[in-house]
């Protein structure tokens, strides 16, 4: 057999390294790579602990955007991305105001034209509550996914790496327009509508009751099966970019002897509206459902709906009668979210539980 000179065997190896770059489609990108703004809230995420082996002890919000960033490998093949740090706290800590302040970012970012997809990294505790939040108030189609993780950064087997790379696969996907705010987390993608905490402490917490998710997120590949029906982000009536406070409204947990002390101290705080969480299909204790039958009288709007976690919450002609509204399947926290946007617009009962039933 003929062997081949230095000069051949060099360009030999050049058109087999040529060869093997065009033959291997995930290294490669048609045009530019979308641009993928990721919004850092804090969270676990950000977490540090002591030692690798604690994962449940440890200090959230901890780190800054740019090392979360530089932590998670192969994140530059899937986007231009950019970072920028708008709290960072432990996610029990999120305000209204900060919520705000989020949804304001984000329209902003996405109204200039130069993001193509918008992540946030959000504390997993109340995750679900701003991701509705979003979900009710960015104008725009692009994607808007939101993660977080239940390992901190510094956990043997941390799950924010994973969940931070899907989200960024998710924002640069022109597959995910158009779907309402996105929640991704251990593989799978939830609609922010839906989406609840269901566990402590598991990596595989967040679950859509009844519905299930929307789809996955595999080795960088997304994978949706079904889409959400209900109101939301470009389509929703409620305008965030002029509000520096939302009306109060607290949720009240219902149970067996309930009182009217809560209900008594939320009318003396002054309070626009009230969620009840009350018991099977919204029901209420008689003492407490007679302070809120007086609180509505004063004004108050007052929301029934489920401490079970699933299904809808039927309105009946005895609450009806006192003005009470329902939540439709929507849990307490999320009612609370869009009870809050409601009474930016009206106090009429009948337009709020138009708003339960659309959003
Ligand atoms: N306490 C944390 C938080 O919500 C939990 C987490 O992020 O998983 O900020």
């Amino acid at each position: 057999m003929k062997t081949l000179n230095v000069a051949q065997a060099f360009a030999v190896a050049v058109l087999l390294m040529l060869t093997a770059a065009i033959s291997c489609p995930a290294e490669t990108q048609a045009g530019p790579l979308p641009k993928v703004k990721i919004l850092a809230m804090g969270g676990t995420i950000a977490g540090v602990a002591s030692t690798p082996t604690e994962t449940k002890d440890y200090k959230p919000g901890s780190l800054d955007i740019a090392s979360i960033i530089r932590s998670v490998p192969g994140l530059e093949r899937l986007a231009e991305i950019s970072g920028e740090q708008v709290a960072n706290v432990d996610s029990s800590h999120m305000t209204d105001e900060l919520m705000l302040k989020l949804a304001r970012r984000i329209n902003e970012l996405l109204a200039t034209g130069t993001v193509d997809g918008i992540v946030v990294t959000h504390g997993t505790d109340t995750l679900e509550e701003t991701a509705y939040f979003l979900n009710l108030t960015v104008k725009n189609l692009k994607p808007v996914v939101v993660t977080g993780s239940m390992r901190p950064s510094t956990a043997i087997s941390a799950d924010g790496p994973l969940n931070l790379y899907n989200a960024v696969v998710l924002a640069a996907d022109k597959r995910s327009r158009g779907r309402g705010v996105l929640v991704t987390l251990n593989e799978t993608v939830h609609s922010a509508r839906y989406v609840t905490k269901t566990n402590t402490t598991s990596v595989d917490t967040f679950r859509s009751p009844d519905l299930g998710c929307l789809g996955y997120v595999l080795d960088g590949t997304p994978y949706f099966y079904q889409t959400i029906t209900k109101r939301h982000t470009a389509s929703s009536e409620f305008d965030a970019s002029s509000l520096a406070s939302l009306p109060r409204v607290d949720i009240i947990y219902g149970h067996a002897q309930g009182s009217r002390t809560l209900v008594d101290a939320a009318v003396a705080a002054g309070l626009k509206g009230i969620i009840i969480a009350g018991a099977g299909n919204g029901g209420i204790f008689p003492k407490e459902k007679e302070a809120l039958i007086e609180a509505a009288k004063k004004g108050i709007v007052v929301v029934r709906a489920s401490r079970t976690g699933s299904g809808v919450v039927t309105q009946s002609r005895e609450y009806a009668s006192y003005g009470f509204v329902t939540s439709n399947n929507l849990n307490p926290q999320k009612a609370r979210i869009l009870l809050m946007l409601a009474l930016t617009k009206t106090t009429q009962r009948k337009e709020v539980q138009r708003m339960f039933d659309e959003y």
